[in-house]
């Protein structure tokens, strides 16, 4: 990969199915997806499924609660499988595709936003919505290393997958 990167506009909503988080009976890595077709929307119903031990919980509401700082999910507030402390901080991401749009964000040494061809300076983009201590110069090689952690943690979900 080049070293320039241009975010496109691309938004949390379109990294949140799945959504990988703890298990909350066996503590390994469970999905929420979304049940109805794709475009429904942030308030599709979802369901959490666990393929270790077979638990299954659903949710169907009208309302999400996003905290920035807890890294837990908007449907079951499930603590998220991709999360590391950093920088006094939590890094973490949605799923291994979220996982990689951070990656090639935050390592690229050009950092650019593109106009998105629909919604212009999209200010919902993941990109404009970073939290400033992600994207200090003086944080770049320990946010490197918490990558490297969540990839990790990737690793152990699918290498231990059934
Ligand atoms: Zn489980």
């Amino acid at each position: 990969m080049g070293d320039r990167f241009t975010a496109r506009g691309e938004q949390l909503e379109d990294y949140l199915d799945p959504v990988l988080v703890v298990c909350p009976r066996c503590a390994r890595c469970a999905h929420i997806t979304r049940r109805a077709p794709a475009g429904a929307g942030p308030f599709a119903p979802r369901r959490l499924t666990c393929t270790y031990c077979a638990y299954s919980d659903e949710w169907s509401a009208s309302q999400i609660k996003r905290g920035w700082h807890e890294a837990r999910d908007d449907f079951f507030a499930q603590p998220l499988w991709l999360q590391t402390p950093c920088c006094g901080e939590t890094l973490w991401a949605y799923n291994a595709p979220h996982l990689a749009f951070l990656d090639g964000y935050l390592s690229a040494n050009l950092r650019e936003r593109a106009r998105s061809e629909t919604s212009g300076w999209a200010n919902r983009s993941i990109a404009s919505r970073l939290p400033r201590w992600i994207i200090a110069a003086k944080h770049r090689d320990e946010v490197t290393r918490g990558l490297v952690r969540l990839r990790g943690r990737l690793t152990e979900a699918g290498a231990a997958g059934p």
